[in-house]
């Protein structure tokens, strides 16, 4: 039997496995952390990604957990003023899927516990790749607990700073963007009688963004702010932020703003240097494939990062199930995916600058380019051509 092997146990690299586990195929997920996790933060689906999760099986599940905004709002940092807004009262009808907002660790533990149902040793923990020696019919790849494996095929889903990236494919990891992002979640409840705006808010103004959406049916509320500094100098790629250096930054903005970092009360939130890397010319090389954020890491500002993993965990499963021979099914994989996300990486490198500088355009009065406007929400990896 085909031995398939995942190294990184995020959304990427989940939905993968999970796909070839559906349709009847052993995998085995390596996994560097000890426990299984995620970070405490708020993840947006948008269309695409449901349509994703819908094909392995989890569009319902998501749906139980999810808020679904109705009404998108890009604001201004002061008035509040809607500047854009998208209404997603028809998304469902016009996109063939809602767009959806839910925590991240909800997410994952999703995954996690669909895919043990299929293969209940599916995910081995513990397991940090030191280096993968690849050949045109297979690799062995090499743990830091001392162990080797030998593969037909690896999936390298391990994340920004990819070991399978840059061992087989001599790529190292993204560029510093010279952007901060500070996440935090805050129970609603700590908000007390502040009458917070409906929907999913995004207020842009001088060289400062603060995104702010409910998550777990609004019992708690998941903001992002996005800051300009000019280097990164921390090791990993989080580390804690002090509530009042969140502030001093967004001291001019919207008195809801403030009210929800001071709901922040003493616990923490985290700080994280917002990296990208151009899409690289080759996804797959003998038997190895690279998936999401080892792929293509791209900046935020259409929320298409997990949601492009999600694809290609989806079409790569799906083109290693129906292809002839694995080496058919890593080339349809690439071949489907690598045009679609070039472009998108495109717009969410550029979408950063025109967010920043909002506030002053007024972008009601120009066209809007949003995920939707452009394209990137109607596609579906569940069916969309391979080969
Ligand atoms: P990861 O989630 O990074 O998973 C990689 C996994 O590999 C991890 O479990 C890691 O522990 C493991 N790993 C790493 N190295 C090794 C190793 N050597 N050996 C074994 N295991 C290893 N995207 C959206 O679609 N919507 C959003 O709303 C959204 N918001 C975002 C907001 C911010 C501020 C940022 C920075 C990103 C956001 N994204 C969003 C992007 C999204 O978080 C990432 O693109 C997505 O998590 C990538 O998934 P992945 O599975 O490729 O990688």
């Amino acid at each position: 039997m085909t031995q398939t092997v995942i190294v990184g146990a995020g959304i990427g690299g989940l939905c993968a496995a999970l796909g070839l586990a559906r349709a009847g195929r052993r995998v085995t997920v390596f996994e560097q952390a000890p426990e299984l996790g995620e970070v405490g933060a708020g993840i947006s689906l948008a269309p695409n990604a449901m349509k994703g999760l819908r094909h392995i099986g989890l569009e319902s599940n998501v749906e139980t957990l999810a808020d679904e905004p109705l009404e998108q709002y890009t604001r201004h940092y002061q008035t509040a003023e809607p500047l854009v807004t998208i209404d997603r009262h028809n998304t469902r009808d016009q996109l063939g899927a809602g767009y959806l907002q839910m925590h991240r660790a909800d997410l994952h533990d999703l995954l996690v516990a669909a895919l043990r149902e299929v293969q209940a040793d599916a995910i081995k923990l513990g397991y940090r790749l030191s280096g993968v020696d690849s050949a045109d019919d297979g690799a062995t790849l090499h743990f830091d607990n001392g162990e080797q494996h030998t593969a037909d095929v690896v999936i390298g889903a391990d994340g920004l700073r990819s070991i399978v990236r840059e061992t087989v494919f001599a790529a190292r990891g993204g560029d510093y963007a010279g952007v901060v992002a500070w996440r935090g979640l805050v129970p609603t409840e700590a908000l007390g009688d502040v009458a917070l705006l409906d929907g999913s808010n995004v207020f842009v103004g001088p060289q400062r963004i603060f995104v702010r959406y409910p998550v777990r049916r609004g019992a708690i509320q998941n903001f992002v702010a996005f800051t300009r500094e000019p280097d990164w100098a921390a090791e990993g790629w989080t580390q804690k932020g002090s509530r009042s250096a969140l502030r001093s930054h967004f001291e001019d903005f919207h008195p809801e703003v403030l009210a929800t970092i001071d709901a922040l009360g003493d616990a923490a939130c985290f700080r994280w240097g917002l990296f990208e890397r151009k899409p690289l010319d080759r996804w797959v090389k003998g038997s190895v494939a690279l998936l999401g954020d080892a792929a293509h890491p791209m900046l935020p500002w259409f929320g298409q990062g997990a949601a492009t993993a999600i694809e290609d965990g989806v079409v790569l499963a799906r083109s290693l199930v129906e292809a002839p021979t694995i080496h058919d099914g890593l080339l349809w994989y690439e071949r489907a995916r690598r045009e679609r996300v070039t472009e998108i990486h495109r717009e969410s490198s550029l979408g950063g600058e025109r967010l920043l500088n909002a506030y002053k355009t007024l972008l009601k009065a120009e066209p809007v380019r949003t995920e939707d406007t452009l394209g990137m929400t109607l596609y579906d990896p569940g069916t969309v051509a391979l080969a």
